[in-house]
């Protein structure tokens, strides 16, 4: 139980850990990359507005005098641009800024570029761009930042593309990525061993209480049996005597002491048992025991003190055998048909015993009260009684105590129910040696 709080703790820590830095990750990434972006562009526009007249300057004026000129003129000197557009571009790979000068009807004018051969692609790319906005974009494999401007002097529509290569910066961003998610990594690796180190720690002073609890109920019930016992026995003896003349009312008053002795009884040694196993201070033999034979018999008796409402159906598979303790297993029958029979007012009770490929399945099922979706998941717990059966006699440990006698053989128990069809309990039991 200990071992499972510990690994819960532990996944919790390293889950919040690993939200918290990936929180803090990406908050941290999504602001180094705003704030380059915007030193980009802003280095970028600050390029555009120092070299503005220096980059379109030309252009102006030769658009000046080409507006006084005649239009077939003006197309002329524009084909003359496009003809001999290899000569005004100048290459220059190590230039940080690049621009491109294109006419109204996308023919280039005039480019400074660092990357040879994006003039073919870079109005293309800068088709849906508006003035003034910053674009990221991807050509080939190198990253690029473009801003388009129509220059205001420029009556004839002509527009220039400014852009640097955010490559290097691109490659910076992703390695820094990288870095982040291996660091994460390697924290949440630790976090993960060092929380599961401190709810080791944690965990000490809880279990050390709960352990001593445990002892309490363990030797509070042992202390309270004999006082009891002697108790009860008294109750007989008072009972048996026969100088003792009760009246209807003190017989009454009796049997009440005696019936609620007899449960305190019960409860005890129920508690005892599971203070026992819990403490693993159960002793469980291993004998081979005929567990066809001694289904066989319990049923027997039991059918005995069944209403005439009630019928017992049997099948039992013949010769089947069983290596554990037998007392432990004819208690566990008890607890089950003592239930089937409480909780049933008419119809059957059905035992099944049958041997599987590597298990022994026993089931009890009855057509009793059934249990509620509600209460299903809490019938094993210590001391649970469905809220419908409070009424009905019992201390509430009898599945609790199955459950740890089927736990005890290294088996396992479940309970299938509906309410007012019936239950059904299933037991698998290991047929060869687990040791
Ligand atoms: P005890 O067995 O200690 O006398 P109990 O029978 O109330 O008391 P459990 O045997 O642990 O306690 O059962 C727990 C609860 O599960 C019961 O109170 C009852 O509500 C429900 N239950 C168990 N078996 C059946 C059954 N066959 N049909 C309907 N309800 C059941
Ligand atoms: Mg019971």
């Amino acid at each position: 139980m200990f071992k499972q709080i510990q690994r819960k703790l532990t996944i919790q820590y390293a889950a919040f850990f690993v939200l918290f830095v990936l929180i803090l990750m990406i908050i941290l990434y999504i602001a180094i990359q705003t704030i380059m972006q915007q030193q980009q562009v802003q280095e970028l526009k600050m390029f555009y507005t120092k070299e503005q007249y220096h980059l379109m300057g030309d252009n102006i004026e030769r658009d000046q005098e080409i507006e006084s000129d005649q239009t077939d003129r003006h197309e002329k000197e524009l084909h003359d641009h496009t003809t001999d557009e290899e000569k005004e571009i100048e290459y220059d790979t190590n230039r940080v800024y690049f621009y491109y000068v294109f006419t109204k009807k996308h023919e280039l004018v005039h480019a400074d570029e660092s990357l040879i051969g994006l003039q073919k692609d870079i109005d293309r790319l800068m088709l849906q761009a508006k003035d003034g906005e910053p674009q990221s974009v991807k050509w080939k494999q190198e990253h690029l930042l473009l801003i388009k401007y129509h220059a205001k002097s420029d009556k004839n529509g002509n527009y220039i593309i400014v852009g640097q290569s955010i490559t290097k910066q691109h490659r910076l961003l992703e390695r820094m990525m990288y870095a982040f998610v291996v660091l994460t990594m390697i924290g949440t690796l630790f976090i993960t061993v060092l929380s599961h180190y401190l709810a080791g720690k944690a965990m000490v002073p809880i279990r050390r209480s709960f352990e001593r609890q445990r002892k309490f109920v363990s030797d509070a019930s042992h202390e309270l049996r004999t006082p009891l016992t002697v108790f009860y026995s008294s109750l007989e003896v008072l009972e048996s005597d026969e100088e003792n003349h009760f009246s209807s009312f003190g017989q009454e008053v009796l049997d009440d002491l005696k019936e609620e002795t007899q449960h305190m009884k019960s409860l005890l040694e129920g508690l005892l048992f599971l203070a026992r196993y819990d403490q693993k201070k159960l002793k469980t033999k291993k004998e081979t025991i005929e567990l066809s034979k001694i289904v066989n018999n319990i049923a027997k008796s039991f059918e005995r003190t069944l209403p005439a409402t009630i019928t017992l159906k049997l099948e039992i598979e013949e010769g089947i055998l069983f290596e554990g303790d037998e007392t432990s297993i004819r208690e566990l029958l008890y607890i089950l048909l003592d239930n089937a029979a409480k909780f049933t007012e008419q119809g059957y009770i059905k035992i099944t015993l049958s041997k599987l490929k590597e298990k022994i399945e026993l089931v009890v099922e009855d057509t009793g009260i059934g249990i509620s979706d509600n209460d299903l998941p809490n019938v094993f717990e210590r001391f649970y009684q469905a809220t419908k059966n409070r009424q009905k006699k019992g201390t509430g440990l009898g599945l609790a105590i199955a459950q740890a006698i089927v736990f005890q053989h290294h088996g396992q128990i479940t309970v299938e129910s509906q309410l007012q069809k019936g239950t059904k309990f299933t037991i698998l039991l290991p047929t060869v040696d687990h040791n």
